[in-house]
């Protein structure tokens, strides 16, 4: 049984290898069609078959099949650029870059000894130049000059939106691995040792994760590769049949192009259907995983009118669910208190969804399908755009969250329910009241 070490680094292996394995497939495939089926049948037969040429029909099939190759390499292309380059990933936190360097340093530190005391063996004046090499190591490493985060995700970039995801304490979740906090359906990737923003699943078709930056690209992939290998197993499986019937023989390169072609479209309609299905659902396969028993925290904001009457509690308002307030209080000795906390703070209630319900679920198919395809036909169609998911712009939340979000806050009475009627009481919260300052 391999180690998880030794079967993160086989994934990643075989992740770089199956990518050329693919196009040697696609370069197999289009000589099959091209020259043996329709030059050498349809065009301009040879001899040994003994019939006349059929030049439309072997031009319709030449013409079919580049212009369903186009759009399947391209997509390719944009979805390799985009798991390689641009995956989505989030920042490692200081910690964790810390304790790198610090291995990294102990490492180079061993490596230094151990040269040195091969050196020192062989000759002893050797010893000062050896100090220096250490010296020189120390200062020239990658990340020399000092630890600093990419971009360190503090606590502000999650309580200055209005919904966040949290754990039952009010605080984001944390990665123990990263170091740093997840922002939500952020997920660890185990292969490729980072938090991946809505990462949908490790893929080494493709050459590694697909997540938000890359997950619209991976349907328009396997939707166009679907009707790619099917049109090829077509045209083979059709011409395969006539030549068996006609001289009892069969091309071989037809053949081939028949297990290759059966294979892939086999593997990408189910791919489609799977992925389509999560878009559908707005859920990522990892979610899916959990999708019928999953409970999500969230901390919701509580509307600044309504602070006054919830922090009271002997207030009829006061709620009974837990809040936590932000930015943290404890503040650095000789730094000013803030003067007017009651307009500063950032109040969250802290609710959970019931077990199974998608707080992402923006309610119709066509609304979920949205934030991964796009607004229009041609950003569902090219791959062009970033998916509307991935632009985390917006002040209200990481990803949009629909009609369960609604509901929450409008049983927690954070917001008037949908027929504008005043709420008798102002939650629904079965907790006791409970607030959490970090
Ligand atoms: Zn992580």
């Amino acid at each position: 049984m391999a180690s998880p070490a030794a079967q993160k680094r086989a994934n990643v292996v075989v992740s770089r290898l199956i990518p050329p394995v693919l196009l040697g497939a696609v370069v197999y495939a289009s000589y099959a069609v091209t020259k043996p089926l329709c030059i050498d049948y349809l065009i301009h037969p040879l001899p040994s078959y003994d019939r006349g040429p059929r030049v439309g029909a072997g031009a319709a099939i030449l013409t079919v099949y580049y212009v369903l190759l186009i759009p399947m390499v391209v997509t390719y292309l944009h979805l390799y650029y985009h798991v390689l380059w641009n995956p989505g990933y989030l920042p490692i936190g200081d910690q964790k870059l810390q304790d790198d360097q610090s291995d990294e340093n102990e490492k180079k530190t061993k490596k230094s000894h151990r040269r040195r005391h091969r050196k020192s063996v062989r000759k002893a004046e050797s010893e000062k130049t050896t100090q220096s090499d250490t010296d020189v190591e120390r200062g020239l490493g990658p990340t020399s000059g000092g630890v600093k985060s990419e971009s360190d995700l503090d606590l502000e970039s999650f309580y200055t939106k209005d919904v966040f995801v949290c754990q039952q304490d009010g605080r984001p979740l944390w990665c123990s691995t990263c170091c740093q906090y997840k922002t939500d359906r952020a997920h660890h990737c185990r292969e490729l040792g980072r938090c991946v923003r809505k990462m949908d699943h490790f893929c080494p078709w493709v050459g590694g994760v697909v997540s938000e930056t890359s997950f619209k690209f991976f349907i328009q992939f396997v939707v166009y590769t679907c009707i790619y290998c099917t049109f090829a197993l077509i045209v083979s499986a059709y011409f395969t049949a006539e030549i068996r019937r006609n001289t009892g023989g069969a091309n071989p390169y037809w053949c081939v192009c028949i297990g290759l072609s059966a294979l892939f479209a086999f593997f990408t309609a189910g791919m489609t259907l799977s992925s389509v299905q999560m878009g559908i659902f707005n859920i990522t396969t990892i979610e899916n995983l959990n999708r019928r028993t999953a409970v999500w925290t969230l901390a919701i904001r509580v509307p600044e009118h309504m602070l006054d009457r919830l922090w009271d509690t002997q207030s009829p308002w006061a709620p009974t669910f837990p809040m936590v307030s932000y930015p943290p209080e404890a503040s650095t000795p000789g730094q000013p208190q803030e003067t007017n906390p009651s307009t500063e703070r950032h109040v969250f209630a802290i609710l959970h969804t019931q077990p199974g319900e998608n707080p992402f679920d923006l309610g119709t198919p066509i609304k979920n399908l949205r934030q991964v395809m796009g607004h229009s036909i041609a950003d569902w169609l090219l791959p062009i755009k970033q998916s509307p998911c991935a632009d985390h712009s917006s002040m209200e939340s990481h990803y949009a969250f629909g009609p369960v979000v609604t509901r929450l806050k409008q049983e927690a009475g954070l917001v008037p329910p949908d027929n504008g009627a005043v709420p008798t009481t102002p939650h629904s919260g079965r907790n006791q009241p409970e607030k959490n300052t970090h």
